[in-house]
């Protein structure tokens, strides 16, 4: 559903080398977890996936189609930052709707659209309020909602639970996960955390210094690391 072919993309007058000819193929309905160290990669290879930066070389396909050159709302990618990054003066059932506009839909589907995502996050009772009067972890459900509500063909999340305190975090990778297989979304998730990647990923890539290592499930990575690299990250260096 989702190939990557050989992304490569440098910064500093390419002195750093952030994707090294990243290369792999995620299967439909698949989650993948990016996982490396800070620095490695995850976050410009998740941004070239939707557009956000542009690639050196290397292509990105979706469901067959080449949309290396199309801006981030052509691809039909939900895409769930840090930080939520939601709108202060906007309520939830809005912040939902935003990118529905630019989408096309007319008001009555922005505001179904809006109301069937926030359901889904189990936030339909908070539609009205606005990001202050929430909780990071409603909030990050709103942010979760925004991605849903355009029906996304790929969701793209970069360390979505990293600003939510250890107990919720649990819930909400939980959440995302359930909702995820139950929408049947292919999805990559960007983390640094190896038992996040392990415990909610059908397929792990692992990188380093912008090189994808190696990308098989969280029992081959366990088991069968392809690197010392590998081996050293997930834990199982001797
Ligand atoms: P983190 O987990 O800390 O976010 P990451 O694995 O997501 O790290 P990237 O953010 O993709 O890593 O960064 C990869 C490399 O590219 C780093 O060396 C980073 O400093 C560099 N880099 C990323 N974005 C830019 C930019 N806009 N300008 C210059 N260098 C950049």
């Amino acid at each position: 559903h989702l190939r990557l072919e050989a992304l490569t993309r440098r910064f500093g007058a390419g002195a750093v080398l952030a994707a090294d000819h990243v290369s792999l193929t995620l299967p439909k309905g698949a989650l993948l977890a990016l996982l490396g160290p800070s620095g490695c990669g995850k976050t410009t290879t998740l941004r070239m996936i939707a557009g956000l930066e542009r690639p050196d070389s290397g292509r990105v396909v979706v469901a067959g189609r080449d949309v290396t050159a199309l801006p981030p709302h052509r691809r039909n990618m939900g895409v769930v930052f840090q930080s939520y990054a939601l709108f202060p003066h906007m309520t939830a059932a809005a912040n939902a709707a935003f990118g529905l506009e630019m989408r096309g839909l007319n008001r009555a589907e922005r505001q179904a659209r809006a109301a069937e995502a926030l359901a889904m996050v189990g936030l339909e009772a908070l539609a009205d309020r606005k990001p202050r009067a929430m909780s990071g972890g409603q909030q990050q459900r709103v942010a979760l909602a925004r991605a849903l509500a355009i029906r996304p063909d790929l969701l793209l999340l970069d360390e979505p639970l990293s600003a939510l305190d250890a107990k919720l975090r649990d819930s909400v990778r939980d959440e995302i996960r359930s909702l995820q297989q139950r929408l049947g979304t292919t999805a990559v998730f960007v983390t640094h955390d190896q038992a996040e990647a392990l415990a909610m990923a059908d397929l792990v890539g692992v990188m380093n210094a912008g090189r994808l290592e190696q990308l098989a499930t969280p029992e081959e990575i366990f088991e069968r690391p392809a690197t010392r690299f590998v081996a050293t990250f997930v834990g199982r260096a001797t």
